[in-house]
């Protein structure tokens, strides 16, 4: 029996995005309800929740398997009480983006390019994220305080290309999206505009023609980077918001993060690779996860990761395989370790 012929209960009921947005679910009751399986089995952690709260669009538990407690998708967004564990060497900020943040909105960590926080929230929360515990509250101008940002990069000539990031920096309104990069237009200097978003994956109902518009009337080169990390969160919807963008100016890449008990196997990694490709995304990098507090039942151990690349080497052509980098704190870019 397919997980579709088990769903009873319809989670999604409207196609606008924003309505989707303004009703993530965030009750873990709630959420296995839906999926038909028992709270009492597996109890969330209380102190997880409250540092990093549940967060699902009803696309994406429509995409996970009733009735499966190791369902990909599901370990991605419950907070287990395996969360409530920090080995010594995990911290809340690893990688020391403190260090790298100048002004309010903005880290600048690698040359050429500088990051902004454009959204202070996701659409999802995803338990191994490295920002889990990031100060988004200093970190969101509101439009009055993106002077300085703004002021930065325009003092700042080595700087080509601005990355939008968060939070979700597609989880803004257009309005707001459209005022953001007229703002960096007029930098001269600048010439790409590079959008990181688990949107497309997690709520595909947000790429719509108005934004697809935004995207094709920029003078920018956009780059879009969606982040997915199991064939599986690749449902219908979402082929064809990955088939929308690529048949716009846009550049479509993805990446990943390799996760125990998720994605950590050549199969399942070599299933992504060919279900993005298909749908006109290239593999661009798995992450070897960060050492962040909370997060430690997600980690891979590096020969094991590399052991995975190369054997995907052996089975697929180069543009299929992502690399396999690391963030190190202050290295002058990601370091590939394959
Ligand atoms: S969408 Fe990205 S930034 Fe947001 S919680 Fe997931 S991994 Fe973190």
């Amino acid at each position: 029996m397919t997980h579709k012929a088990l769903r009873i209960i319809p989670s999604v009921k409207s196609e606008d995005w924003r309505e989707i947005l303004s009703d993530l679910l965030t009750d873990p009751e709630e959420l296995l309800n839906i999926l038909r399986l028992d709270i009492s089995k597996k109890p969330p952690s209380l102190s997880a929740l409250t540092q990093f709260p549940l967060k699902v669009p009803r696309p994406f538990i429509d995409a996970m398997e009733p009735g499966n407690w190791s369902d990909p998708l599901l370990l991605q967004v419950w907070p287990s009480k395996e969360e409530e564990m920090t080995p010594s060497s995990f911290s809340t900020d690893p990688l020391q983006e403190y260090k790298f943040n100048p002004v309010a909105g903005l880290l600048h960590k690698y040359q050429a390019r500088v990051l902004l926080t454009a959204a202070p929230h996701c659409a999802v929360h995803c338990r191994y994220c490295f920002r889990r515990h990031f100060d988004y509250q200093s970190n969101t101008p509101s439009r009055k305080d993106w002077g300085d940002t703004l002021e930065y990069i325009k003092n700042d000539q080595t700087i080509k290309e601005v990355i939008l990031s968060g939070g979700d920096p597609l989880g803004i309104s257009d309005r707001q999206l459209l005022w953001l990069i007229r703002e960096l237009e007029s930098i001269d200097h600048l010439d790409i505009l590079r959008i990181h978003s688990r949107i497309p994956i997690v709520l595909p109902q947000r790429i719509t023609p108005e934004l697809i518009t935004i995207f094709d009337q920029t003078r920018f080169d956009v780059v879009m980077v969606v982040h997915c990390n199991h064939s599986q969160e690749i449902s219908e919807n979402v082929k064809n918001a990955l088939m929308t963008i690529q048949r716009s100016s846009v550049t479509l890449l993805n990446q990943s993060v390799i996760l125990a008990g998720i994605n950590d196997d050549t199969k399942i990694l070599k299933e992504l690779s060919h279900t993005l490709f298909s749908h006109g995304v290239l593999p661009y990098y798995i992450h070897l996860p960060d050492k962040v507090a909370g997060t430690a039942h997600f980690s891979v151990k590096t020969d094991k990761a590399i052991q995975i690349i190369d054997s995907l080497k052996k089975e697929l052509p180069g543009y299929l395989v992502p690399s396999l980098v690391q963030e190190k704190p202050g290295e002058s870019s990601k370091t590939r370790l394959v």
